[in-house]
């Protein structure tokens, strides 16, 4: 990470309502889920390579965008923030940020830069986006740009502890059973 630039590699593209996901293991993109509800993403939605969060997959990423890409597609994305976000309990954080080669993103250099209606939107989305499916998630609020480079960090280190195990079929399940067991990564 230069400055506050990283590479995300893109899974859903801004506007998709289907829920795509990289696999890893096989390198293929498949699809998770259609949205269950009329929902659609409002930023291009990825994943840092060679990190792990605490739900047991790459730290999520979700940026403003002008025209969408591609699932697949790397892109760098000028981190600003984080949304601290719980699923079903467990912690699931987005770093929030903007094309770093949009020039229409030029004067986004901070969070407090992105007009509020826009931190909203996104905000709204996550908190409604599993509503039919029954599924609770809470927002404890953004963090600064400093709690999203300690976040990175975190989840690189996370990454390195885990990354043989990772590459096991059913390392991410045991994983996550230890993780469980241990009380980790909840909240
Ligand atoms: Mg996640």
């Amino acid at each position: 990470m230069s400055n506050n630039v990283i590479e995300m590699i893109v899974e859903i593209p801004k506007g998709s309502s289907n829920k795509y996901e990289y696999d890893s293991l096989t390198g293929r993109i498949s699809l998770d889920r259609v949205l269950y509800g009329a929902n659609f993403y409002p930023g291009e939605y990825g994943f840092i390579e060679n990190t792990l969060d605490w739900d047991g997959d790459p730290l999520d990423v979700i940026s403003l965008v002008t025209y969408p890409t591609l699932p697949g597609v790397a892109v760098k994305v000028r981190i600003l923030g984080s949304i601290k976000m719980i699923d079903n309990g467990e912690i699931d954080t987005k770093l929030f940020g903007v094309f770093n080669d949009d020039p229409r993103f030029a004067t986004y250099q901070k969070l407090e830069d992105v007009p509020q209606h826009l931190k909203d939107e996104i905000e709204n989305f996550f908190l409604q986006y599993k509503a039919l499916q029954k599924k609770s998630v809470r927002i404890d609020g953004w963090g600064d740009l400093k709690h999203a480079q300690q976040e990175i960090k975190e989840c690189q280190e996370r990454y390195k502890k885990y990354e043989k195990q990772l590459a096991k079929p059913n390392g991410k399940e045991e994983i996550m059973a230890e993780w469980k067991a241990k009380g980790l990564g909840q909240a």
